[in-house]
């Protein structure tokens, strides 16, 4: 008995069951790949590699449909199957850079029919036009890559004998590509809704920005005045209550100024409202430009003002207090109407001595030194006004 037949059918057997495997590891390392680890064009390479690595192709490519165009995205060629070497085949163009139409070829038939095209004799057959310009192409498929009936590229392979391709190529070719619409999909999608995730946490950023610097604004507003734009009473009772503790703790010398301009209501009556606004908010300008950084500056209220002087004792304060006064003296303002006037100032002047009650509370401390300052500013008031005077803090508030 002849066993030859037997022996070429075992083969056949053999050689199809091989293809088999092959085609089924091609599809397993298809899935193992990350759709979104990589960029769109990386995802591309790797599956043509996983596709190379197992097949007997000479060269395959894929081309993206855009508009009415597919073009060329990720390519191949047998010896660039290398992991570490993907991209398109050497001498063939660059990536995006070649064009076809879908309405033509035998891409563009893939695309319009959603059916695989094969061309078995490249040579003769009049719906091949070489993509690369050259002519060795003998076998080629185009498989059109959907997902959800919408086209979205071709899968293309070649090899330069005609006939190379068996049915079960296009069997594969039919799967794979039918995988590779749903990475595709899947890997634009997430793209899609990171890009959308990623607009939406810049916006939100910004508004927490804008939340941020409009929260600081109006903590600002709430500690400046409005007319003068110093400081308010609400930023001295905190802030030199800090300076106060500061000083004890530190056993340093804090002096408190309180300034009130007199007969300020005459300055309203007889130069008119506005007169007295643009006095107040000049007087605020000199005041700010006699502190040293560090010093605080604010206004009480009204046509009083505060100056709270840290690491300046009795002498350095009545030097200040003194000039200050001379200053706002010699003063020239004008009424709206051109009549000229001066006013002047009374100046209570407080301070807290080195070692001085020590173990009272700062707040407490800082009503008590606004106190004693009123006490001699209505001193100096009662003694005609134009005069600074100085207040003791005594040991005994009684
Ligand atoms: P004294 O010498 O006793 O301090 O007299 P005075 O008139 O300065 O004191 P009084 O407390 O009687 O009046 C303060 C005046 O300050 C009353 C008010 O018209 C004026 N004044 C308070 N705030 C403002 C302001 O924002 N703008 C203007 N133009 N005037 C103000
Ligand atoms: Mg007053
Ligand atoms: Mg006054």
């Amino acid at each position: 008995m002849d066993s030859a037949p037997f022996a070429e059918a075992a083969s056949e057997l053999r050689h199809q069951f091989t293809n088999l495997l092959e085609s089924l590891s091609a599809l397993r390392s298809l899935i193992d790949l990350d759709p979104q680890a990589n960029d769109e064009e990386t995802l591309l390479d790797q599956a043509l590699h996983t596709l190379a690595e197992y097949q007997d192709l000479e060269r395959s490519s894929v081309f993206l449909l855009q508009g009415r165009e597919l073009i060329n995205y990720s390519g191949l060629s047998r010896e660039e199957t290398a992991p570490d070497n993907p991209g398109f085949p050497e001498g063939s163009p660059s990536r995006g850079t070649t064009a076809y139409s879908a309405d033509s070829g035998l891409m563009g038939l893939a695309v319009q029919t959603g059916q695989l095209q094969h061309c078995s004799n490249c040579a003769e057959d009049t719906r091949f036009r070489s993509w690369d310009g050259d002519n060795s192409v003998g076998s080629l498929i185009c498989t059109p890559i959907f997902h959800l009936g919408q086209p979205l590229g071709v899968l293309n392979v070649s090899h330069p004998a005609p006939e190379a391709f068996a049915p079960w190529h296009e069997h594969l070719l039919q799967v794979f590509s039918t995988m590779l619409g749903y990475m595709l999909a899947n890997h634009r999608l997430v793209h899609a809704m990171e890009a959308h995730v990623q607009e939406r946490t810049m916006e939100l950023e910004e508004a927490l920005g804008e939340a941020e610097r409009l929260k600081r604004r109006f903590e600002q507003l709430a500690i400046i005045d409005d007319l003068t734009r110093i400081h308010n009473r609400r930023f001295l009772f905190s802030a030199a209550a800090a300076e106060i503790a500061k000083a004890q703790r530190y056993r340093i010398p804090l002096s408190l100024m309180l300034l009130d301009l007199d007969h300020f209501k005459t300055v309203n009556d007889q130069y008119g409202h506005a007169a007295g606004d643009r006095v107040l908010k000049e007087i605020a300008a000199y005041f700010r430009e006699q502190t040293r950084e560090g010093d605080i500056l604010a206004r009480m209220g009204g046509e009083e003002f505060v100056l709270v002087l840290p690491g300046t004792g009795t002498e350095g304060a009545q030097c200040l207090g003194e000039r200050i006064r001379r200053d706002i003296r010699s003063f020239q303002w004008q009424s709206e109407d051109g009549r000229e006037f001066s006013i002047s100032v009374s100046v209570g002047l407080t301070v807290l001595s080195p070692g001085d009650l020590p173990d009272l509370d700062s707040h407490y401390l800082l009503e008590r030194m606004l106190a004693e300052a009123d006490k001699a500013v209505y001193r100096c008031k009662a003694a005609g006004r134009d005069q600074m005077d100085t207040q003791d803090l005594d040991n005994d508030p009684g």
